[in-house]
């Protein structure tokens, strides 16, 4: 069986299913709850900035997750 282990929390994906209990986003895994935080934490940083051109989202998103993984 295949493990996941969520690259932000850390924590171990219970019977792992992508899309169902975890993502993966540019290589890496994510728990849902960890997901939630990381588009809650991309829209905080889009307002900051007053920026709400889909370019802008991306790279945002991008950059949040990469935080979030480190
Ligand atoms: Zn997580």
């Amino acid at each position: 069986m295949v493990q996941v282990f969520c690259d932000s929390c850390k924590k171990k994906v219970k019977e792992p299913s992508r899309g169902v209990n975890y993502v993966s986003e540019l290589g890496l895994d994510l728990c849902l709850s960890c997901r939630d935080e990381l588009v809650l934490e991309t829209g905080k940083a889009l307002s900051r900035k007053g920026a709400y051109l889909l370019k802008d989202y991306r790279g945002v998103y991008e950059h949040t997750l990469r935080k979030m993984c480190k």
